[in-house]
């Protein structure tokens, strides 16, 4: 991942700014070789960019920089760093450490940012800003007691970041989920059965032992946490904690979701909830009706009464994917792959920005927010995060004003534009001037 490194005497609120972004109290403590003082990083995920966060604590601290040793180790180490955040305070102004630091991470070449805190009056943001013009970087004003200047701080590290290689996963992973005796065991069994593939096969790749790889025309998948879908058995009661907390992991690792009902039956309420847990976690899901060969409707007419009770249980995601199986003559199986294919192209799907820029400002020019207070509310810029499933920011004037059914509003166009029905997009909105 991408490190993001902040810098800064003692004092000026670096470990403020540290706790801020990572949610945390410092958790982490890693000692860096050859630096006697302790850094701390911790994995940050904001809009679908990881970073790891580096609090460098001492190390680049006052005095320390004076000595030819630590300025090199310092130096070095910024230039390991990917993004250089430099915490200065502004109630006390530029003093020459400051100097110091400044010219050293400028040295790095790296992206950097010289936050000035402490700016605790918004109207006094210019005075202090100005003792820092003369070095030529971003300046960003702030009062991290109160919060102010985070957001500006999270843009600029979001911007600037370079963009993450990517893991090299092959195939997509996929969690069935569902409640009992709906046929999980059965459609793993039979996918499994046929196409699994030996982990040997699987080239250099280390695969959980209760993840299952397998092959289906000719592409690969993942079957994630099949140990307890294989096991036949009936679990006991106070197992069921214990494997409410395994799914919600399998579900985390996951690509895909599978959530299947038995379609005889429709779905519950408690499917509901499963839903709404899945979408939690913004993955991609298809709903599976299985026993598609029991019961004596005709077929387009039991199709059609399912999808109504999936509009009505699953009302909060009326467009979702649905696909009719059965485990016992493994009909619906192709029909199923093909939907597997159709989300995992949509949930790999990017829009080049000025094609979305363009039919964004279009669709709120048809149809513009509804005024908040006495303002409008007026976007600036949309940009596609590195999330998957697709999500969106969009920067605005008054985020608070952009009301859940205007956002709904937003997605529905964004997904009939792009062809992304039946998954979960999202949009956030954030404060820009
Ligand atoms: P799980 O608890 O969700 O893993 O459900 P199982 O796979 O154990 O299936 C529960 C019962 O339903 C078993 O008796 C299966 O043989 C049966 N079953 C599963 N899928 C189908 C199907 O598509 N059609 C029919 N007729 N029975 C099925």
């Amino acid at each position: 991942a991408s490190k993001v490194a902040i810098i800064g005497r003692p004092n000026v609120g670096k470990s403020t700014l540290f706790n801020i972004v990572t949610e945390t109290r410092k958790a982490v403590v890693k000692d860096q070789a050859g630096v006697t003082r302790d850094i701390i990083i911790e994995p940050v995920d904001i809009w679908g960019k990881q970073f790891d966060l580096i609090d460098t604590g001492g190390i680049t601290e006052a005095g320390d920089l004076f000595s030819k040793l630590i300025k090199e180790q310092v130096t070095e180490f910024l230039h390991s760093v990917d993004l250089i955040v430099a915490v200065m305070d502004g109630r006390v102004g530029l003093v020459p450490e400051d100097r110091d630091i400044i010219r050293v991470a400028k040295q790095a070449g790296k992206p950097f940012l010289l936050v000035i805190n402490k700016v605790d009056k918004a109207q006094e943001e210019e005075i202090a800003k100005a003792d820092f013009y003369e070095f030529g970087v971003d300046i960003v004003s702030a009062s991290f007691e109160q919060r102010r200047g985070v957001g500006d701080i999270i843009e600029w590290i979001t911007k600037n970041i370079p963009e993450n290689p990517g893991t090299v996963k092959e195939g997509m992973n996929i969690t069935i989920v569902g409640k009992p005796n709906v046929g999980k065991s059965s459609i793993c069994n039979l996918l499994l059965g046929v196409n699994r593939m030996l982990v040997s096969d699987v080239a250099g790749t280390t695969i959980d032992s209760v993840d299952s790889p397998f092959v289906y025309n000719g592409r690969k998948y993942t079957l994630v946490d099949t140990a307890g879908l294989r096991k036949s058995a009936k679990r006991e009661e106070d197992l069921e904690i214990i494997s409410a907390f395994k799914s919600h992991e399998a579900l985390r690792r996951s690509d895909i979701v599978l959530l299947m009902v038995d379609g005889t039956i429709g779905p519950t309420d408690q499917d509901a909830r499963i839903m709404q847990s899945i979408l939690e976690d913004h993955k991609g899901v298809i709903v599976v009706a299985n026993k598609s060969d029991l019961g004596n409707k005709e077929v387009p007419e039991y199709r059609k009464t399912f999808r109504e009770q999936v509009e009505r249980v699953f009302h909060f995601f009326k467009d979702v994917h649905v696909v009719f199986t059965s485990a016992k003559t493994g009909n619906g199986i192709e029909d199923l792959f093909e939907t597997i294919e159709k989300v995992t192209d949509q949930i790999n799907f990017r829009v080049p920005t000025s094609e979305l820029n363009d039919f964004f400002f279009e669709t709120i020019r048809k149809a513009p927010a509804p005024v908040y207070g006495t303002n409008n509310v007026k976007f600036y810029y949309v940009t596609q995060t590195y999330q998957k499933p697709p999500a969106f920011i969009a920067f605005a004037n008054h985020p608070d004003g952009v009301t859940n059914s205007y956002r709904r509003f937003l997605v529905k166009n964004i997904k009939e534009r792009w062809d992304l029905h039946g998954l979960p997009i999202r949009i956030f909105c954030m404060k820009s001037r």
